[in-house]
């Protein structure tokens, strides 16, 4: 078992899978303490325990719906109370409910809305009222909290066929930009993670079919499909005071895919 390094609380919501999951195991092999939220699947809440364990991390899991406000109370409450503490929360829950426009239903929209951009505003909202009342650290020891906002490229890439989830990913760069400006002053740190293709459940029957696969490469200069890890690793970083200087940023970890990939010859 690796030696403890961080003794951080961590909080990642939809960490049952995908990208939450590899987040998770990344703060767990680095000994932090992680509250594992999921939604609907105990069993991948229960894999990612396990494997946080196994890194020399603690961990506490707990079912709620990040767009019900109630059960995003009563997340919080369970986390600070099981750890004492909280230091980061990994906003990253999210769904895709995708139609063409004029088919689109609302509750095709209310649901992508509710999970992908309420549930960050109220999980955001808990880790700030958190944060603000520890202590003030003074100068150049480090953020009191840190949040991290999982977003997508398509808050700034629009995207046909995907408008609920394109505007929701919108939203959420300017709730992470005017969130980090009102609580810098406080020693908050806010940012956001931008990926663009990851291999996990959502996007499951692109990568997983060749052609449509070679199709989506086609978007990616660097040649491949990223995986849940490359974003664990990254998140561990902006996590942690060896980014003490950056706030209100989005890094894209896309491969390139927002470098306008069809000029790649010149266009
Ligand atoms: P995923 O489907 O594996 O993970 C999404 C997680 O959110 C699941 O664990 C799911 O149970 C959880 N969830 C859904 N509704 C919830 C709710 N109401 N309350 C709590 N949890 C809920 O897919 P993923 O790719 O790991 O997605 C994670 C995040 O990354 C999402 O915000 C997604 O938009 C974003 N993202 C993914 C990609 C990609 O290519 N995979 C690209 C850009 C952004």
């Amino acid at each position: 078992m690796p030696a403890k390094t961080n003794t951080k609380t961590i909080l990642i919501t939809g960490a049952s899978s995908g990208i939450g999951q590899a987040i998770a195991i990344a703060f767990g092999q680095q000994g932090a303490n992680v509250v594992i939220n999921y939604y609907k699947d105990e069993d991948g809440a229960n894999h990612t325990l396990q494997q946080v364990v196994e890194g020399g991390g603690r961990g506490l899991i707990h079912q709620a719906d990040v767009g019900k406000e109630d059960e995003v109370e009563a997340l919080f409450k369970k986390a600070i109370s099981e750890f004492g503490s909280l230091d980061v929360l990994i906003n990253n829950a999210g769904i895709q409910r995708d139609s063409a426009f004029s088919e689109m239903t609302l509750e095709q929209w209310d649901s992508v809305i509710s999970t992908n951009l309420t549930g960050q505003f109220l999980c955001a909202r808990e880790a700030i009222k958190h944060f603000r009342s520890k202590e003030h650290p003074g100068d150049h020891t480090g953020a009191i909290g840190n949040i991290i906002f999982i977003s997508s490229v398509h808050d700034i890439i629009p995207w046909a066929g995907h408008v609920n989830y394109a505007s929701a990913k919108g939203g959420i760069l300017m709730l992470m930009k005017s969130l980090a400006l009102e609580v810098a002053p406080q020693k908050i740190r806010v940012n956001g993670i931008s990926p663009g293709a990851i291999a996990t459940d959502i996007n499951d029957e692109v990568w997983k079919d060749e052609q449509k696969k070679a199709e989506l490469l086609k978007l990616i200069p660097y040649g491949r499909i990223g995986q849940p890890e490359d974003v664990g690793k990254l998140a561990v970083w902006l996590a942690s005071d060896e980014s003490d200087y950056i706030t209100g940023t989005t890094i894209y970890i896309d491969g390139g895919m927002t470098l306008y990939p069809g000029f790649i010859d010149n266009g």
